[in-house]
């Protein structure tokens, strides 16, 4: 099982970090050593002082692919969860800084909080208008729909599979919209589909 996340795909979370529109995704990976199921809660990190939180729709990979077309991805993935890209910033901005691979910053252990049901896409009428939000203590701090993803789920898809085979049981993270914000420890992280809430867990 492999992770991968796209960086950079929606405008308003560009601009928010003044970084610059991608004429492709901006793909990077975690490791399985991220992964943090079943509502289990985050360890705040000791080597950052600013872990931002980035909410995003989470797709799972439901058959072997390489070179995909386009037009036939969405026979790829099969379910539709949620998880929290977590970024620790301040040390993503000194590698950015210096033109270094962000793995440090984006890929270290619990930095991807993933909900324990996904949900099937035949269950979604339109996979292109999906809401999505996160709460921190109650209080609304990241709201999307997939109508403003700067590439779809099926580009993505297409895109990755021209540079690793995809496996069954990976996982894609497809970006966050805007709204990204430090999280402390105590807090209390809820993440929604529509309104059905999939992900709920602590920072400790
Ligand atoms: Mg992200």
């Amino acid at each position: 099982m492999r992770i991968f996340a796209v960086g950079r795909n929606y405008v308003e979370h560009i601009e928010e970090l003044n970084n610059q529109r991608p004429d492709e995704p901006v793909i990077f990976t975690k490791p399985d050593t991220a992964l943090l199921k079943n509502n289990a809660p985050f360890y705040y990190p000791d080597f950052s002082s600013d872990v931002h939180h980035e909410v995003e729709l989470v797709i799972r990979i439901s058959k072997d692919g390489k070179n995909i077309v386009e037009k036939f991805a969405h026979k790829y993935y099969d379910r539709i969860g949620i998880g929290v890209d977590f970024t620790a910033r301040d040390l993503q901005s000194k590698l950015k800084e210096k033109g270094l691979p962000w793995d440090l910053a984006k890929g270290f252990d619990g930095s991807a909080p993933v909900s324990p049901r996904f949900i099937p896409v035949h269950d979604f009428k339109d996979v292109r208008n999906i809401n999505f939000h996160l709460n921190v203590d109650g209080v609304l701090k990241q709201k999307g729909n997939t109508s403003l993803m700067l590439f779809p789920f099926d580009y993505i898809i297409s895109y990755i599979s021209r540079f690793f085979t995809l496996r069954v049981g990976d996982l894609i993270f497809t970006g966050t919209p805007k709204g990204v914000g430090p999280v402390t420890i105590g807090n209390l992280l809820t993440a929604y589909i529509e309104n059905e809430k999939l992900l709920e867990f602590e920072v400790r």
